[in-house]
């Protein structure tokens, strides 16, 4: 089993309802179970400035799947949520990102660990460190570091009951 974090945004239509959901699909997905879901937070977008705010959580899971198992069932998930894909950075339904996969870097072309934007996205880092006790990436790096450098990024804690039920 390894330790793994994943990253969910979601900035089109009930964007807590998919997020909910995805938390809930994960957790069902065969070789996987959620250890710990950070809070809930919205953030400004970045790229594209006239879209809606995003909706942003971490996930922590412990999985028998390999990375790139877990990628594939991801993008199932992210086409079940009707994900379309409009323009770079631009709005979505639902992304799942792997962020980290136990201490391992991967550079394929459809698959890079640690997720290349993690260091540089307060949305990711906030929750990502809400709930990692690992506060170094594998190739050393500061997350605290990272996440003070990202301290303009406009994000806020969101609070909606229906998120903090555990899944
Ligand atoms: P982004 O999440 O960067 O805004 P997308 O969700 O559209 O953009 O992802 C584009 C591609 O990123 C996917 O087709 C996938 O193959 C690739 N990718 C590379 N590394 C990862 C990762 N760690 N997690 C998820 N997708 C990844
Ligand atoms: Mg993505």
């Amino acid at each position: 089993m390894t330790d793994a974090f994943i990253g969910m945004g979601s900035n089109l239509g009930d964007s807590v309802a998919l997020l909910i959901d995805a938390r809930a699909a994960i957790d069902q997905l065969a070789g996987c179970r959620i250890v710990a879901s950070s809070s809930l937070y919205r953030s400004a977008p970045i790229g594209p400035q006239d879209q809606p705010d995003y909706f942003n959580a971490v996930l922590h899971i412990d999985t028998s799947l390999s990375a790139s198992e877990l990628l594939t069932a991801l993008q199932y998930l992210e086409q079940q949520a009707g994900r379309v894909r409009i323009r770079h950075w631009g709005e979505r339904t639902l992304d799942l990102d792997i962020l980290l996969y136990g201490e391992q870097i991967i550079s394929q072309a459809n698959l890079q660990i640690p997720h290349p934007r993690l260091t540089e996205r307060a949305f990711v880092l906030k929750p990502l460190l809400e709930i990692s006790r690992q506060t170094t990436l594998p190739d050393g790096q500061s997350l605290t570091t990272c996440c003070t450098a990202t301290a303009d990024q406009p994000i806020c804690l969101h609070h909606d009951s229906r998120w903090s039920i555990t899944p």
